[in-house]
């Protein structure tokens, strides 16, 4: 008799693990609990994983928003003891071991919550109002959108006090995701710009990175620094370094020296904290943003609640102070939870995490990248080429890795960018109408 497949689901006689967050962390877990005797629920807002380290190439119109985005439903479909409801988790009850969400309550044996993080403004309310942010799919096609908005918009204006606020592109925070955006920028105008807006100079477009530290990708090693600071330059990026953001609204920003500089675009890439839902107060690091785990990822007081990836803060001897907010310990601290909780079914003991450090990489251009790698550290070609084959390889799906390679090889022939399409117009918070349709008489 044909029966469906949410009646096999519901009838299955293992423990319920539900799980908030298909990042990195939560769909490696599942996916290691495939096939076993574990009931899984994946809770997630969205329908679709991203993989953020490619956020900013949609956000610059090298990718399309579809070849680093995967629906759980095709991870999830497929595994007989798994199900997937799109989801917003907006308390944990600990106490009646149930989860609160805007779709209904769920109730669970264990919990694991891996819920990611969130932009940090450190406070600064001004600049949480005015700044674009890159953490997802959505604000990626807005930044794409507002870029392309103001280049058409300069086009049509008088003053040029307008025109170069239009086209002055402020960054804030030189680590990784500033660093590539910044680069990705820069290619534009050389490329883009000067090539089919040939009625402006595109020497009217400024990039400026801002950071409070005093180099760049601070943690990364110094020579890698230095390679990045160098690559930055040559792509004529202006790097305002040991300056701090102090205020901003529509078309100015200030720093604590006291300049300001005329922008319409800030783009905050300057922090991350943990996105931390009420209800477990007891185990919350409330400084870091983080939920306080053991080495084996159980929050602090509680021993069916698990954290993973970049709101699990786990202390290590090496990592005193808690892991770097990256995918290779979301996705590690993923595989090692499902292992544990394999190895409990067996009744075996429990193994504690170790972090495996494969190294750090930021692509600043074309043939520009930077690698550390233990106690080595080296640039250009090759770590480019490097850059390119361990992202494509850690992106979900087939398809997706292969749109990605066919998009970079066609770019780097062709030299273009090829997907600026303003297919959703980006609107200003307090803007009435898109920016390009409000051309000055
Ligand atoms: C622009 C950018 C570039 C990056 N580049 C790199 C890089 O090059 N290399 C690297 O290693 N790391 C990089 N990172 C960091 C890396 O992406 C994160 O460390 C990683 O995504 C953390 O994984 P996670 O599973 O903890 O959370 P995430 O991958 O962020 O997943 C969290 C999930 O939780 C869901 N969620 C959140 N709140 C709720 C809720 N209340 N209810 C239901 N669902 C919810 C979200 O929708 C999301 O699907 C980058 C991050 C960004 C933003």
């Amino acid at each position: 008799m044909w029966t469906l497949d949410k009646h096999r689901y519901d009838k299955l006689p293992y423990p319920t693990v539900v799980v908030v967050g298909g990042g990195f962390a939560g769909l490696e877990f599942i996916q290691r609990l495939a096939g076993k005797p574990y009931k899984v629920l994946l809770l997630d807002k969205q329908n679709h994983h991203c993989f953020q380290p490619l956020l900013y190439q949609v956000a610059t119109a090298s990718l399309g928003a579809d070849s680093i985005g995967h629906p759980f439903r095709r991870t999830v479909g497929p595994m007989p003891n798994a199900a997937f409801r799109m989801a917003e988790v907006l308390r944990v009850v600990p106490e009646r071991k149930r989860v609160e969400t805007n779709v209904g309550d769920f109730a669970y044996d264990i919990l694991v919550l891996a819920l990611g993080s969130t932009t940090n403004f450190f406070g600064n309310r001004q600049m949480a109002e005015v700044a674009m942010q890159l953490k997802s799919i959505s604000q990626a096609l807005d930044i794409r959108s507002d870029f392309l908005q103001e280049f058409e918009r300069a086009l049509v204006l008088k003053e040029e006090s307008d025109l170069k606020r239009c086209l002055n592109f402020v960054i804030v925070g030189a680590g990784p995701t500033g660093v590539e955006l910044a680069g990705a920028l820069a290619e534009i105008r050389r490329t883009v710009l000067r090539n089919e807006y040939r009625e402006m100079a595109s020497e009217l477009m400024r990039i400026v990175l801002i950071d409070s530290n005093e180099r760049v990708l601070k943690s990364f090693s110094e020579k890698s620094s230095a390679n990045a600071e160098r690559y930055l330059k040559q792509l004529h990026v202006e790097l305002m370094l040991n300056k701090r953001v102090m205020s901003g609204d529509e078309d100015h920003i200030t720093l604590d020296d006291g300049s300001a500089l005329d922008t319409n675009t800030v783009i905050w890439a300057a922090g991350v904290k943990g996105v931390t839902l009420p209800g477990l107060e007891t185990g919350l690091h409330e400084r870091a943003g983080r939920y306080i785990v053991d080495r084996f990822s159980a929050i602090h007081g509680f021993n069916d609640v698990y954290a993973l990836g970049d709101i699990a803060l786990m202390e290590e001897p090496a990592y005193p102070r808690g892991h770097p907010q990256v995918a290779t310990v979301a996705i590690q601290q993923g595989r090692h939870l499902a292992h544990n909780l394999l190895r409990a079914l067996e009744k075996k003991a429990l193994v504690p995490f170790s972090y495996r450090d494969k190294g750090s990489m930021a692509v600043i251009g074309r043939r520009k990248a930077v690698v550390d790698m233990g106690r080595w550290s080296f640039g250009g070609t090759v770590a480019w080429l490097m850059w390119m084959l361990v992202h494509v390889a850690q992106l979900v799906g087939f398809r997706n890795r292969a749109v990605v390679l066919f998009n970079w090889g066609w770019k780097y022939l062709s030299w273009r960018n090829t997907i600026r399409l303003i297919v959703r117009p980006y609107v200003r918070k307090g803007t009435a109408v898109a920016r390009p349709f409000v051309a000055q008489e």
